[in-house]
């Protein structure tokens, strides 16, 4: 890393850049325009270019991200605490689809080896997800899961793993409340990712509320093989621990082992094939964010959702309120005003969510964020809506949904990490792209997670847990467009099985979290 001192300006009407460099600069330092720094400003944060009067705005990304509580020095470090958060835009009298750019030219020729499945969808692993229906049969599936892998899984070298699908949800919760269709359809929808190649193995307790037959009514889980119309639906496969069949624990193990079997069996039969990149259903988050998010990482991966748009693919983005300062921005970019009015439904759905815990957007930010030089979630969100690239947002998903179209789609989700790539699971990903500034460890057993790494400091320490180092755009040593490239060829790649991300290799696997904004009894 160079000694000169580095600054970074966003937009040509801010009155604040970023310090680049490691380790952050001295007061006294003179920066390359001739200011000197008055204090000492850590890297990420941000320093005042000219004088802020009280009450004036401090601009970065060319907005306010917040304005001056107190008459702050040109060369002065300009932390959240010299600032006053703007209210939240309205989401009245948006502008709504009033951008038009220009069709981005088609990207062709890029393929992957994929596992083609009998719905259409394309798989980038071949896993055997084992689906419950309640916490309570966690425990026994777990142990059946262990066994599986040990005895049953090395006979089957074309599977990749077994996944059993643990969550919080199928008992003790208002399961008739309106909000409940959210978990419930979630985890239908898991059951289908693209990954687990059509194969729906229920395991439930017998008592509970989410009765099989209501998480996966007829229609939802049979093998719809476009191939072969008018084949006969097969019925729901579940074992149920409460069966008087069930003699003694081990006889329940058994049962889930032996139903495993025939999934596996089904599996193992499947082959790659090459398919063109439009297979590709990318979700892209960031957690542990930093002020290089914005300007590294999260433009590096907005240039490779165009390249994925280009190509045909389908990227979602998410993460509600780490958008919600930009909706303009977002409603302006949607394809037809129905896109627009759905963007705005989901937003006002989230805001009156919030309102019901006596909070709003505001919340988001966490201690890290800020020790990296975010002042605020209008900040953060800056950063953070520029993973969408630039193409126009055809496609809306309420929390839960699956995925309708190609294209770029907003799937509005909590920016939870966990909760997000759950919910983005449900939509049918099957690749995750991850960025982060302060340093998570975060990966899933479902899809491959590949990290992207905003700062050079992190992704040396954190070499073997980074997967693309978009650092070298702060340096100056790499483009925003050689990185967006890099990561577009590492995902095809990836999604091929040639390479396995590093949470892969040390099989690092979060928790699903399902999102219930229904009452729990
Ligand atoms: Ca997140």
């Amino acid at each position: 890393m160079s000694t000169t001192p580095l600054t970074i300006l966003m937009h040509e009407a801010d009155n604040v850049a970023i310090v680049a460099n490691d380790g952050g600069l001295d007061a006294g330092t003179v920066l390359r325009s001739g200011l000197t720094l008055k204090d000492r400003v850590p890297q990420g944060h941000k320093v005042a270019l000219q004088a802020i009067a009280a009450g004036e705005p401090v601009r970065r990304y060319g907005i306010p991200i917040g304005y001056a509580l107190k008459d702050i020095p040109a060369g002065a470090w300009v932390h959240e605490r010299l600032l006053q958060m703007p209210e939240a835009r309205g989401l009245e009298g948006l502008p709504i689809a009033t951008v038009k750019p220009p069709a981005l030219p088609p990207l062709e020729g890029y393929t992957f080896e994929g596992y083609r499945n009998a719905d259409g969808s394309v798989g980038t692993r071949n896993i055997l997800a084992i689906t419950q229906t309640v916490q309570c049969v966690a425990g026994v599936t777990s142990f059946a899961v262990q066994r599986i892998k040990a005895e049953l899984l090395p006979r089957y070298p074309n599977v990749d793993d077994v996944v059993a699908l643990e969550h919080g949800y199928g008992c003790g919760v208002a399961i008739d409340a309106p909000d409940a269709v959210v978990p419930i359809r979630t985890l239908r929808h898991i059951s289908q990712n693209p990954n687990f190649g059509g194969e729906v193995m229920v395991v439930s307790l017998g008592c509970e509320k989410l009765q099989p037959e209501r998480l996966m009514p007829p229609g939802s889980f049979e093998i719809v093989d476009q191939r072969t119309p008018g084949a006969t639906p097969e019925a729901l496969d579940v074992v149920c621990l409460q069966d008087d069949a069930h003699v003694g624990f081990m006889s329940m193990v058994e049962s889930i082992m032996r139903q495993a079997e025939q999934h596996l069996q089904r599996l193992d039969r499947r082959r790659r094939e090459t398919v063109p990149a439009s297979e590709l259903v990318v979700g892209v988050q960031c957690g542990g964010s930093d002020a290089f998010s914005g300007v590294t990482a999260n433009p590096a991966v907005g240039f490779c959702t165009d390249l994925l748009v280009r190509a045909g693919a389908s990227v979602m983005f998410s993460e509600t309120t780490e958008v919600r300062d930009g909706i303009d921005q977002l409603t302006s970019r949607a394809t037809t005003p129905e896109v627009a009015q759905a963007m705005i439904r989901e937003m006002a759905w989230y805001d009156a969510y919030l309102q019901r815990g006596s909070v709003d957007r505001s919340a988001n930010t966490t201690p890290g964020n800020k020790k990296g030089g975010l002042s605020n979630i209008v900040e953060k969100a800056m950063g953070s809506i520029v993973k969408s690239g630039s193409a126009p947002i055809s496609n809306v998903l309420a929390p839960g949904e699956k995925l309708k179209a190609k294209g770029l789609t907003y799937a509005a989700t909590p920016a939870s990490d966990f909760i997000c790539g759950t919910l983005q699971l449900a939509a049918g990903m099957n690749l995750h792209v991850f960025t982060t500034g302060r340093g998570t460890p975060y990966g899933l057993a479902a899809v491959p997670v590949i990290k992207v790494a905003t700062r050079t400091d992190l992704a040396r320490r954190w070499h073997d847990l980074m997967d693309v180092n978009a650092g070298t755009i702060a340096d100056g040593t790499a483009t925003i467009e050689q990185v967006g490239w890099e990561l577009f060829r590492l995902m095809l790649d990836v999604a091929s099985g040639r390479k396995k991300t590093w949470a892969e290799q040390w099989k690092l696997h979060n928790a699903l979290v399902l999102f219930n904004p229904a009452p729990v009894t």
